[in-house]
């Protein structure tokens, strides 16, 4: 094989994993977008369904969990999740 077409195979190469690697690159900075607004929505999403259901458990005269949030009927004297001793609830406190 003449050492011209060596070259040209070469530099055909050195283009095809330019394309290859920019290709990653920009894929990469898509990915990264992409996840920073789905971050920033599903932010957004959580903190209204946290708030909603904040508002439902008062209603419902439910009280969060001090330890891990958890709602608990307003007769229960322990959290049903971790089992912390939930306060201001309708029972007599010890302490
Ligand atoms: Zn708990």
């Amino acid at each position: 094989m003449p050492q011209k077409d060596i070259a040209a195979m070469e530099r055909a190469i050195n283009r095809i994993e330019q394309a290859i690697s920019e290709r990653y690159t920009q894929l990469g900075k898509e990915l990264l977008d992409l996840a920073e607004t789905n971050q920033q929505v599903i932010d957004q999403l959580l903190d209204e369904l946290i708030h909603l259901r904040k508002e439902l458990a008062d209603n419902q005269g439910e009280r969060s969990c001090q330890r891990c949030s958890a709602f608990n009927r307003s007769d229960s004297r322990f959290c049903t999740r971790c089992g912390y001793e939930l306060e201001g609830g309708v029972y007599e406190t010890t302490h």
